[in-house]
């Protein structure tokens, strides 16, 4: 059965040819449709993986292909590997494993809420080498505390190019511009 929930859509549009930038046996790069910097691609797997904590050891071929996969959309922009930033949230919103490539500028309108920030500027964003990490040293990635993504989530937001820090989010966008 179709699930129509909002959470499903990545799972729906992946399967959509037209969406794919780069595809092979293991997996897809798309466009991230609502991006929250000048480039945002995701990886996702073909495997029905739905997040992080399902992984084990076995999958970090997979991971390893996807990295490559992101380092090969950076590729097709202007932007340097230095640029951008690759890896998973916490307590991801969409279902299906989906790997964020997302240059540092975060310059961006669909930048809109709070929380955008601290998703991608936090613990909450998982680095991709992180997880490979992880994955070889304890064969698993824990859930963390629910209490301890709520903190970060709220926590004041710092630049990532500098030591300013914000409590408004038009803030910090102004400020963004000057490390253009
Ligand atoms: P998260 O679950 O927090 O890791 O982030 C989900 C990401 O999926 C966000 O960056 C959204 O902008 C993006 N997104 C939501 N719907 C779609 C869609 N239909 N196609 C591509 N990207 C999407
Ligand atoms: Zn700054």
């Amino acid at each position: 059965m179709m699930n129509h929930h909002w959470s499903f859509n990545l799972i729906r549009d992946m399967k959509n040819s037209s969406n794919h930038i780069i595809r092979t046996e293991k997996a897809v790069v798309i466009s991230d449709k609502y991006p929250k910097a000048k480039h945002h691609f995701l990886v996702l797997p073909w495997k029905n993986i739905d997040t992080i904590y399902e992984l084990t050891e076995n999958d970090i071929e997979l991971l390893e292909e996807m990295r490559i996969l992101g380092l090969n959309a950076i590729e097709k922009t202007s932007f340097r590997k230095e640029d951008f930033k690759m890896g998973f949230h916490h307590d991801p919103s969409m279902r299906h494993l989906h790997l964020h490539v997302i240059s540092n500028d975060f310059i961006s309108d669909s930048l809109k809420k709070f929380k955008h920030w601290n998703i991608f500027n936090t613990d909450i964003f998982v680095p991709i080498e992180s997880v490979i990490q992880e994955l070889r040293q304890k064969g698993r990635i824990d859930v963390p505390a629910g209490e301890k993504i709520q903190r970060l989530m709220e926590a004041p937001l710092k630049c990532n190019k500098c030591d300013s820090q914000f409590n408004w989010l038009p803030d910090l966008k102004k400020h963004l511009l000057r490390h253009i």
